[in-house]
Formats: C-alpha cells, sequence, structure tokens
C-alpha cells in the first residue's frame, strides 16, 4: 500500500532512527484512521516514545517517511508540526502551577501568546468560552480559579489534555496519560478520550492493559523498534509472541 495519497490521518511508512547505529525505531510502518484511538503498548526501550518523538518533529528520522493528512513531517519543524495539527503531551506534565486551570486553559488558546509569550489579547467572548467547554470536558469546571499546583495529579494531567484540546489538534498524542491515576481518575480519563475523538485521532502509549482493552480501537506491539503484533486489545492479548515478550513478564 502506497501513503503517497491516503485516507488516514497518519501513515508512518519505513520509518527508521538510528542513534548511533542502534535502529531504535527499525523500517516501522503503521497507518492511523480518522476518529481513531490507537495504543502502543510494548516493553521498556521498546521505541514508544522515540516514535511520539519522531511524529511531533523533536527526532529526526533516519529514513522513512510520516504522512499527517497527507503531509510530510519528516521535513517540518516542531512548531510548525504543531500549526499543521499535532499536539503531543509528555510524561511529566508541563503546567504553570502558579497560574490558575482558567489561566492555563487561556495561554494556551492559540491566539493566547505572542511571539514574546505575554499575554496580549483581550479575553474576548471567544475565548471565554472555549475554555469553559474544555474546563468541562476534562471535569476542572468547579477549580477554575485554583493555582494548578494545587490539583491532584490526576487533575494536573487533565489540565494538560486540555491545554492540548484547546489548540484544536487534529491528531493528539499521549505518552502514558494514566500512570500515577487512581482507578476512578483513570476510569474518567477512558471517557474523556473516548469523547474527544468524535473530532480527532489519539496515540496513546500505554501500559495498563485493562486501560488499554478499554479505550483502544486497534492495538500496535512495538518491540525492538518493529512491530510485534497489531489488532484489537483481545487479539494481541492472545497473541503468543506478545505474550513471551511483552505480558508475561
Ligand atoms: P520506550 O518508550 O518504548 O520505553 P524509548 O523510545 O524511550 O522506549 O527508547 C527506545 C530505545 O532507544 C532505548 O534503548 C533508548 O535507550 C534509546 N534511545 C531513545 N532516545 C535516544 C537518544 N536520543 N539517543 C540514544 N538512544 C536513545
Ligand atoms: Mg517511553
Amino acid at each position: 500500500m502506497s501513503a503517497s495519497n491516503t485516507d488516514f490521518v497518519l501513515a508512518v511508512e519505513g520509518l527508521t532512527v538510528s542513534f548511533d547505529g542502534f535502529k531504535a525505531v527499525n523500517d516501522l510502518s503503521f497507518y492511523v484512521d480518522k476518529n481513531e484511538i490507537r495504543v502502543i503498548v510494548g516493553p521498556n526501550g521498546a521505541g514508544k516514545t522515540t516514535v511520539l518523538d519522531l511524529i511531533c518533529g523533536r527526532t529526526k528520522a533516519t529514513d522513512g517517511s510520516i504522512k499527517f493528512r497527507n503531509r510530510e513531517l519528516t521535513k517540518m519543524k516542531e512548531h510548525q508540526i504543531v500549526r499543521a495539527g499535532v499536539g503531543r503531551k509528555f510524561q511529566t506534565p508541563s503546567i504553570y502551577g502558579d497560574l490558575s486551570v482558567f489561566e492555563n486553559l487561556e495561554i494556551s488558546f492559540p491566539r493566547g501568546r505572542s511571539v514574546f509569550g505575554a499575554l496580549v489579547f483581550k479575553r474576548d467572548a471567544e475565548v471565554l468560552q472555549r475554555v469553559d467547554e474544555i474546563a468541562d470536558m476534562i471535569f476542572l469546571k468547579d477549580l477554575l480559579h485554583t493555582p494548578a499546583e494545587l490539583l491532584s495529579h490526576g487533575q494536573k494531567q487533565w489540565l494538560e489534555i486540555g491545554m492540548l484540546l484547546i489548540q484544536d489538534p487534529e491528531l493528539l498524542m499521549l505518552d502514558e496519560p494514566v500512570a500515577g491515576m487512581s482507578v476512578a481518575e483513570r476510569r474518567q480519563t477512558a471517557d474523556l478520550l473516548r469523547r474527544i475523538t468524535r473530532d480527532r485521532s489519539v496515540i496513546v502509549i500505554e501500559h495498563d492493559m485493562q486501560f488499554v482493552a478499554e479505550i483502544a480501537d486497534k492495538v500496535t506491539v512495538l518491540h525492538q523498534g518493529k512491530i510485534l503484533a497489531e489488532g484489537s486489545a483481545e487479539e494481541v492479548k492472545k497473541d503468543e509472541k506478545v505474550i513471551e515478550v511483552y505480558l508475561g513478564h
């Protein structure tokens, strides 16, 4: 199959990155549909985070192609990739602790930041409405004026997801978003992810197989930079190779 022109939101083909001769991602190909939640699982060091680094332009590919809505990302800079509609959440939250939930969302609104990072725009109705909508979606509507540093670990993770959502990315990538969350928070996060894919695609790296089964349309199992298996959560859980290198541990 050629990705030269596809209906896939994301088409990754032959993607390879070599760190001093070590191929952390090795001739990898996969395709993500519109409105899909794709979960990437695999043992530590499999190359999961590196795949997200490659897609968001933080790491340059040695070889291969990443097409997002038929635009080649491997040639673009990180900020251009963000502007093209790809949002990425890292493992550790990067919120502003001394700012309120409201302010964190407000500065993340696309028009909210000048080139100098200052708040220069009027708080117009559009921004207020969008902040409200997002706060509601991420379960923080009653905490709008709380300083972010006072939020629980799980609430901080939601806030960061909200800061990405307010930019309305067409592809959202989350690296272990429920790590350290309570069971109740995990359930709420699963619900949140299902709601946000009504208008976008999501790639999630996750270890908790119960959470994976709850959210995944499709699971890609990575091992040594290559795909070990791909399919529904049910299918990959039964896969002998997956049990041997990943689930059996
Ligand atoms: P995962 O997220 O699946 O645990 P990573 O993508 O973080 O795995 O790492 C995959 C492999 O690539 C690991 O062996 C890691 O040490 C190596 N690696 C990742 N980034 C770099 C880098 N910038 N330079 C050298 N090696 C790296
Ligand atoms: Mg990782």
